[in-house]
């Protein structure tokens, strides 16, 4: 089986860190140019730019901003002219417990649903009315387990967040796959990124690892490849599908 993506352009958001990083560098293995959106980190958006060549560039949007999203798409498009597959990876984390302040509280969960599932939808429209203009194209929105398994009170907003993504993944597959359109969730658990360096150093390495079956932590390239195999086209009758990849932490 071959994988070649050369001439196809993906834009991957939050490309300079941690998973979405990877993915990228994933990605450009199969010759594919990449739009690496970032928001703070450009020198390593840059740097990675640069590693993996293919033309790809670096684009700055703060997904906290709505129009910010709108413009990130038409920058991309603007710079290539097409986009063939779109990863909506870009994502924080932002606890509040449920006794904090009402306006502290509505504050994190606003902050968490703009950038985890606002953003996303904003992409996703703009891929999609791009999509059917041009006979298709594939959507991979990076989830979260907790989506499916839930979360903690301090991170309803997140686990509410990451729930509307598999909703809105599937309702895309739904009514565009006759015009070339498919969508794809990938719901990693724990993995060892700078999103959860504070877990980490609280809880330690070995605490984690009991939680899953396997015998380490999830690694981004322990994500990454699935990436890979879902924009390559062999897994389009998987459409609206979203795949696990929790080392058996929370089995469906
Ligand atoms: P990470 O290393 O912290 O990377 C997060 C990325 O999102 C960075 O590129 C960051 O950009 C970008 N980002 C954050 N806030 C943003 C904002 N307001 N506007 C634009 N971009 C923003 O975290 P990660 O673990 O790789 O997370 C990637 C995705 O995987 C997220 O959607 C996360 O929810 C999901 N996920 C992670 C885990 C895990 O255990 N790590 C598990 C399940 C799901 P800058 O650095 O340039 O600011």
């Amino acid at each position: 089986m071959n994988i070649d993506l050369s001439g196809k352009v993906i834009l991957v958001t939050g490309g300079s860190s941690g998973i979405g990083k990877c993915i990228v560098q994933y990605l450009a293995k199969t010759g594919a140019t990449i739009a690496i959106h970032y928001n703070r980190n450009a020198e390593s958006a840059q740097e990675l730019a640069s590693e993996v060549g293919c033309n790809s560039q670096i684009f700055q949007a703060d997904l906290a901003k709505p129009e910010a999203c709108f413009k990130l798409f038409a920058d991309v498009l603007d710079s290539y002219g097409a986009v063939d597959v779109l990863v909506n990876n870009a994502g924080m984390i932002c606890t509040r417990p449920l006794d904090a302040p009402a306006d502290d509280w509505l504050e994190g969960w606003n902050r968490t649903i703009m950038v985890n599932l606002t953003a996303a939808g904003i992409l996703t429209r703009e891929a999609v009315n791009h999509f059917v203009t041009r006979g298709g194209g594939r959507i991979i929105n990076i989830a979260s387990r907790a989506a499916f398994r839930g979360d903690t009170p301090e991170y309803l907003a997140y686990a509410a967040a990451k729930s509307g993504m598999v909703a809105m993944s599937k309702s895309i597959a739904r009514a565009f796959g006759k015009q070339g359109v498919k969508s794809f969730v990938v719901a990693p658990g724990f993995v060892r990124t700078p999103i959860n360096d504070p877990y980490l150093e609280k809880y330690g390495e070995d605490f984690l690892v009991r939680d899953l079956a396997l015998d380490r932590l999830t690694e981004p390239d322990d994500v990454a490849p699935t990436v890979v195999f879902l924009a390559s086209g062999y897994m389009d009758h998987a459409t609206g599908c979203s795949i696990d990849i929790n080392a058996a932490s929370y089995v469906r």
